[in-house]
């Protein structure tokens, strides 16, 4: 699908879109955010540039996981208050089914959103360190427990919500590879994903991972 951007913007083309239904998408000329309103695509304000961080995947690569063949059309990166970061990636399959590909200083996973909520009076005790029984039932443990300081958007990104004022990520590993992230937004609402651990030898990736030259 191609969408016009912001009439102010400096290369102001159609942009291409893979994503059925995004609901944010940054032109990479002006960084305009256009948001679905349902009829179409608005302009939401702006974003700053990425912050560089030692990632080895950009937008717009393409690559093989699994036999299934997937290209990377966008990017959440969190910061959070203890100097950490996480990217979640936005892969599109060639079947259409979205996941995310998340890295953070060289541990890689790919997980999936589902409709799964933990009781919030479970997630107000969670510590590090500790267990907790999650949606397989699995006693998964907490790797770490984070408080959200910002979060930058690249490309495109089918999630409904970008700005948060309290967003607490908890991070949770399990035998063989498996994994899960609750994002716990204001003390209320849940943004849960699961998925596995894998290793960046897993990826088959058409193109060099980024260069050294690009990450500063
Ligand atoms: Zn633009």
């Amino acid at each position: 699908m191609n969408i016009p951007c912001y009439p102010g913007c400096p290369t102001p083309d159609f942009i291409d879109v893979k994503l059925q239904n995004p609901d944010f998408v940054v032109c990479r000329h002006c960084r305009k955010i256009l948001k679905m309103n349902g009829f179409g695509f608005v302009n939401t304000g702006s974003v700053s540039k990425m912050p560089h961080d030692m990632s080895p995947f950009e937008v717009g690569m393409e690559g093989d996981w699994n036999g299934k063949k997937f290209q990377i059309v966008g990017r959440k990166r969190y910061f959070f208050e203890s100097g950490y970061y996480r990217n979640h990636w936005v892969i599109l399959f060639a079947n259409g089914t979205i996941s995310w590909l998340t890295d953070s200083y060289g541990f890689y996973g790919i997980v999936s959103q589902i409709p799964f909520q933990l009781p919030s009076s479970r997630l107000a005790q969670a510590a590090p360190d500790s267990q907790m029984t999650l949606h397989d039932g699995n006693k998964y443990v907490i790797d770490c427990i984070s408080s959200l300081i910002s979060l930058d958007i690249e490309g495109e990104i089918p999630e409904s919500q970008i700005q948060f004022s309290s967003l607490i990520s908890l991070e949770f590993s399990y035998q063989n590879r498996l994994m899960a992230i609750v994002d716990w937004i204001g003390g209320a609402e849940q943004i849960y994903y699961q998925g596995q651990m894998v290793k960046y030898e897993d990826f088959l990736f058409k193109q060099p991972a980024r260069s050294m030259k690009d990450w500063f």
